[in-house]
């Protein structure tokens, strides 16, 4: 894995080695494949293969060499359909031989007298479409019961055991009008005679077929050399040392493009596959009926299906066009594999027919082309492991070309077998999209159903949060409302009680009361009477501005007039108090507002009357406003109360607007009834303004307020445009 992220193509001995590489396995990969092709000829020294897989025997000499054997030392004598009687006891009849005739892979002889051009012309045995197999063997004395398998007799034909007929297949018949074929696997008893000699002569027809015979792959050569075990034995070693050394070689090379455990256990799968492939092979493990070709065939179909994952599996997925197609390629790989299989396995008489076995091929080089296809299209996206991943698709489809080449039945694509290969991936492809649109379409009803309960979730949390939010306001309002209540009765009960309190004091003493006290009394009644009409004043006026449709009779007021009266006011009354008063106002006239008049007397008129109330005899109070930038645009007024008196706590200057409350130190010894502030904040927000305290206890308090400006010249100028002027 490193060796691959070394393989920056940095420095130019990455690149040499990686040449050289290259070249050792392109040079390995001829020798492989030349032991292969030799390998498939299966030629003894007397024949050789002609350009469809036959067996060419143009140049074997019957006349010196007598008959043909096959392999397993059968005597084969084509174009004649012979019967045990043909053949005299213990004659050794030379019947006609023929010259110039070749032998398919599938074990029929064709005569090839005339120049085979068209590949058909195998598809016979001779001219006659029959052809006779003898076998003779001696067993020890007494031997009771042989028993002979023939894998494959397609498509008819008659047995022989000692002159008996044992077995008849389909209809072995030289007039193709009376001929029946029937594919079938055959077991058949062998009853020695006497000697212990076995004589068994196979008749065969077959005019349908290219495939069909005793034997699939026949070796050929004189009796002596036809020790067709040994023969078959070596060939297959052959065939088993050549694959385990393209193995070791693609592990090595192969094992470079690897990045992950997934590529690595698909390629060994395929090795594994194509071994099973190999062995499964009727030379090497002859399973009765069609069991051999069942398990190759499965094998082939596995090998397509894992190489097409291993191809998918190389690079890493992208939007590309591959990545467009998502897995629905291997799903439809995987189901025509599945199509192929069940088909086989329901009904194996179809791996007998032509059509089905070049289906399979097809299929095969399908899947070749499209895996190299995307090969060829990633490489040039990443180049870092272009060289390997081209190897590696090299390597595997030259494992393919090495099966096809095996196939004869390449040769023969009928229009019927690419029917069959198109029928299956339709079906394949039908299904697939069918099953992936109902798939998404669930997923998009999922997807939209989570969206609209997560939706009404979210609504009903709020509304929820809603709901909560105004309980608490309630029990928070009604708190407030009690609050007030006690603190409104307690404050009315007061002077009420006081009241009460003289007028019993005056009804009980009658004629006894001086009239000074009198005056005494009805003069602390009227103030007590005065204080509970400026508390009722003062709740009326808090509830009217805290509703919401609270009216104010805004009109532009001078604040300057308005500061200048009220001072003058108050200074006359602090007149011998000991208590002073300053006032700082700018010059000109520039302290206007929108406001409400009545109103706006009050907040200033509040303010003013603490600072006096809560100083001492020696109290000074600078009274002070002007014109400001204010921090948002636009310009404001702000208006300030500075006193050097008793000072608010630092922990109670948060709760001083609040209705009735009162510092501690405050009402130690002054009276009020905590609500001039609140009244005063309520209208300072209604005109969109500001108020906040800076205080410091036993030093002095300073009130601010701000309040938006209105423009110099009351007109409807914003103060910009008025600047710019
Ligand atoms: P009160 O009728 O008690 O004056 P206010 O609402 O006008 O009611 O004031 C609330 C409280 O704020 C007062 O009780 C007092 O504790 C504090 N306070 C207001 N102005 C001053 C000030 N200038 N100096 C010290 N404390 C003040």
């Amino acid at each position: 894995m490193t060796e691959i992220d070394n393989l920056g193509i940095k420095d130019k001995r990455n690149v040499l080695r990686i040449f050289v590489r290259t070249i050792v396995f392109l040079i390995l990969l001829l020798v492989v494949f030349v032991i292969v092709f030799m390998t498939n000829q299966r030629h003894g020294e007397l024949f050789r293969l002609d350009k469809s897989g036959a067996l060419d025997l143009s140049d074997y000499n019957f006349e010196e060499r007598g008959r043909v054997y096959l392999q397993h030392g059968w005597d084969f004598y084509p174009n004649q359909l012979l019967r045990p009687s043909d053949f005299s006891e213990h004659d050794e009849t030379v019947y006609p031989s023929y010259t110039n005739f070749s032998i398919s892979p599938a074990g029929w002889a064709s005569s090839n007298l005339k120049p085979s051009s068209n590949l058909m012309d195998s598809r016979y045995i001779g001219d006659n479409g029959v052809g006779t197999y003898r076998l003779r063997m001696k067993v020890p004395k007494g031997t009771d019961l042989l028993s002979m398998d023939f894998p494959e007799i397609n498509y008819a034909a008659e047995i022989y055991v000692n002159g008996t007929l044992v077995k008849e297949i389909g209809k072995a018949t030289d007039n193709p009008a009376d001929y029946r074929h029937q594919e079938t696997y055959s077991r058949v008893n062998l009853q020695p005679d006497e000697l212990g000699n076995i004589d068994i002569v196979v008749s065969c027809a077959n005019f349908t077929s290219a495939i069909g015979g005793i034997t699939v792959a026949p070796a050929l050569g004189t009796p002596d050399q036809v020790e067709s075990i040994s023969t078959i034995s070596k060939m297959w070693i052959c065939v088993v040392i050549t694959l385990s050394l393209l193995i070791i070689i693609a592990g090595f090379f192969v094992a470079a493009t690897f990045r992950n455990k997934q590529k690595y256990f698909y390629f060994t799968l395929i090795i594994i596959c194509s071994l099973l492939y190999e062995i499964s092979d009727k030379f090497i493990v002859a399973l009765p009926g069609s069991w051999n070709k069942l398990l190759q065939v499965t094998f082939y179909f596995l090998l397509m299906f894992i190489t097409s994952l291993y191809f998918a599996s190389i690079y890493p997925r992208e939007f590309d066009f591959f990545g467009r197609i998502r897995n629905w390629d291997i799903i439809i790989i995987f189901v025509a594999m599945i199509s192929f299989l069940s088909a086989y396995w329901i009904a194996p008489h179809l791996l007998y027919r032509t059509s089905t076995l070049v289906a399979n091929s097809l299929f095969a080089a399908g899947i070749n082309f499209y895996n190299f296809f995307r090969v060829l299209y990633k490489t040039p996206r990443h180049p870092k492991e272009g060289t390997f991943h081209l190897i590696s698709s090299v390597l595997a489809s030259i494992i393919f070309s090495t099966l096809l080449i095996r196939s004869p039945q390449v040769y023969f694509i009928s229009l019927h077998s690419i029917g069959v290969v198109v029928l299956v991936f339709g079906t394949a492809m039908y299904f697939t999209i069918r099953y992936v649109r109902n798939f998404e379409k669930i997923s998009m009803f999922t997807q939209e159903l989570e969206v609209a309960v997560q939706e009404k979730t979210g609504s009903i949390t709020k509304v929820n949060a809603e709901l909560v939010n105004a309980n608490q306001m309630l029990i928070k309002n009604e708190e407030a409302r009690k609050k007030m209540m006690s603190n409104v009765s307690h404050d009315l009960r007061t002077p009420i009680t006081a009241i009460r309190g003289y007028i019993e004091l005056i009804m009980n003493s009658k004629n006894k009361i001086s009239q000074e006290n009198l005056e005494t009394y009805l003069r602390s009644m009227h103030t007590r009477s005065v204080q509970m009409e400026q508390l009722i004043d003062d709740l009326v006026q808090l509830t009217r501005l805290e509703s919401d449709n609270a009216k104010l009779d805004k009109q532009p007021i001078s604040l300057k007039d308005m500061i200048e009266s009220l001072f003058e006011l108050y200074v006359m009354e602090t007149e011998g108090s000991g208590k002073q008063l300053t006032l700082d106002l700018p010059d000109n006239d520039s302290l206007t507002i929108m406001g409400d008049p009545n109103r706006m007397l009050r907040v200033i008129e509040n303010i003013i009357v603490n600072a006096l109330r809560y100083t001492e005899e020696d109290g000074i109070v600078e009274v002070s406003a002007y014109r400001e930038s204010a921090l948002l645009g636009g310009e404001s007024i702000h208006f300030t109360v500075r006193d050097n008196g008793i000072g608010i706590p630092t922990a109670e200057q948060l709760y001083i607007f609040d209705r009735f409350y009162r510092a501690a130190n405050a009402a130690v010894n002054k009276s009020g009834s905590g609500l001039g502030l609140s009244i005063v904040k309520s209208i300072v927000d209604k005109h969109n303004g500001k108020i906040w305290v800076e205080s410091v206890e036993k030093k002095g308090t300073r009130f601010h307020v701000i309040i938006p400006a209105a423009n110099r010249n009351n007109n409807n100028k914003s103060s910009a445009e008025e600047s710019n002027e």
